[in-house]
């Protein structure tokens, strides 16, 4: 047993009391023998620069960062990862050993790792379809573009917001904005949510024939079991259906690896969240 105190590592958002990376990174932890604590802190919007100051002048070691301050915790770096700035998101922040605040983002890479790995989804010469135009979306475009995609069509409810998207990621590959109507002649191979409609019980407002076509659908919200896209989207016929919790697993071994130097096995974790 060591005799040392553990390291601190923690996730940071509001609401975080439905987080599984506590019991997440406890597995990792186990799995490769690291002395660590992981725990949760609840900080609303006005509280973040305090908590996160306060957590690392108490020698925390690393965060997590999730909904609603991956784009705001920023501004209390010292330094960005060139994905987290090109994300414009900041999901994990490391504790350099001059103390210096580094932040990164392992959303894009462990989506990809699930889709392309996990589930064996093939991207290169497919048309792609992301729904949603925040911070999630954002994280995944240039790991998603990287793929060499057909086309990658980002559709959002507001849809200035996906046209900008799409013109600040065009030197990564073919992207296109546009909203959901223009979506109704349009067929596409794989279909992600990176919209919050299933956190809150709803659906996006895809017309039913572009969602009939499509082979995969993929819903970034982690659910046990279903979200009511997957399920709608089952009922209109596609065959393969995934949601968020391959993505939380991922991205978690790579903040991990970040922190730590070594990358956890995923494949037991994942399973037994599920189960
Ligand atoms: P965000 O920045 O708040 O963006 C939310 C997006 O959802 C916006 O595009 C918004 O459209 C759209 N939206 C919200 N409610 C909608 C509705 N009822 N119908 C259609 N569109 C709706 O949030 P985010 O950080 O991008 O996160 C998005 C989702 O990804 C969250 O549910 C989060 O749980 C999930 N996520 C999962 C993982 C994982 O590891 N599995 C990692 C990251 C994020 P407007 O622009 O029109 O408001």
């Amino acid at each position: 047993m060591p005799t040392t105190a553990p390291d601190r590592y923690a996730v940071i958002g509001h609401p975080i009391a439905h987080s599984r990376s506590p019991w997440i990174h406890a597995r990792f932890a186990q799995q490769t023998g690291q002395h660590l604590v992981y725990t949760a802190i609840d900080a609303a919007p006005a509280e973040l620069t305090l908590s996160v100051r306060g957590f690392f002048a108490q020698g925390g070691r690393g965060l997590n960062v999730t909904v609603p301050h991956k784009l705001r915790v920023l501004e209390l770096l010292d330094d960005l990862s060139e994905r987290a700035r090109i994300a414009g998101a900041v999901n994990t922040i490391v504790r350099e050993s001059d103390g210096r605040l580094r932040g990164d983002n392992t959303d894009g890479i462990g989506f990809v790792r699930d889709l392309t790995h996990n589930l064996q989804v093939p991207v290169s010469g497919k048309r792609v379809l992301l729904l949603g135009a925040g911070g999630a979306a954002r994280g995944l475009l240039a790991p998603l573009l990287a793929l060499k995609p057909a086309v990658l069509v980002i559709a959002n409810r507001s849809p200035e917001r996906a046209r900008d998207l799409a013109a600040a990621f065009t030197t990564h590959g073919p992207v296109q904005g546009t909203d959901f109507a223009q979506l109704e002649s349009q067929r596409f191979d794989l279909i992600v949510n990176a919209t919050a409609a299933s956190l809150h019980g709803e659906l996006p407002p895809l017309p039913p024939a572009v969602l009939a076509a499509a082979a995969v659908c993929y819903d970034l919200v982690y659910a046990h079991g279903s979200t009511p896209f997957t399920r709608w989207a089952r009922e209109c016929g596609v065959a393969q259906c995934a949601t968020g919790a391959g993505m939380l697993v991922e991205q978690a071994a790579e903040s991990f690896l970040l922190w730590r130097g070594v990358r956890p096995e995923t494949a037991a974790v994942l399973a037994a969240l599920r189960a």
